[in-house]
């Protein structure tokens, strides 16, 4: 395994080196919103842009340790030219991953394969579930931008 977790590693840290879709996006067209997670001090901000239900664009930026950070990067690579629907289907399943590992899957569900095969750089944080302390670093820009949706809706 520890290849495997050699590759996370280098996955993580390319993406906290190299983030994508760093930035801002003007408001309006896009709408912001603000994460922060007090337990490590990061900040991030998401900007997206949304057109006829799909993410036509998305940009982060912030603060933070590199799991929040890299976490919020693989996310707008994922989840930009999506639609809305299938964007949330994503998250869901993004923190379904994080709490499967954490012990809070629900009694009696069963056991499934990671319900992020498939979704590339996201399984690399799949490692980051042994340390529940950093939990909420990795799902600090996934809150973030359901913040983002949910001031779309009150729009
Ligand atoms: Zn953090």
């Amino acid at each position: 395994m520890s290849g495997l977790e050699d590759l996370y590693r280098e996955i993580i840290l390319d993406h906290y080196r190299n983030p994508r879709n760093q930035g801002e996006l003007e408001t309006p067209p896009a709408v912001m919103a603000e994460g922060f997670n007090p337990l490590c001090g990061d900040e991030v901000t998401v900007h997206i842009h949304v057109e006829d239900g799909v993410i036509v664009d998305m940009k982060f930026g912030g603060h933070g340790c590199s799991i929040s950070l890299a976490s919020a990067s693989m996310m707008t690579t994922v989840t930009t030219g999506k639609s809305l629907s299938e964007a949330k289907d994503i998250i869901y399943s993004f923190k379904q991953m994080m709490s499967i590992h954490e012990g809070r899957l629900e009694e009696g569900s069963e056991e499934t394969d990671s319900p992020m095969a498939g979704l590339g750089d996201l399984q690399a944080l799949q490692g980051v579930v042994k340390f529940p302390v950093r939990i909420k670093c990795a799902t600090l820009g996934w809150n973030t931008l359901e913040q983002c949706f949910e001031e779309l809706a009150s729009q």
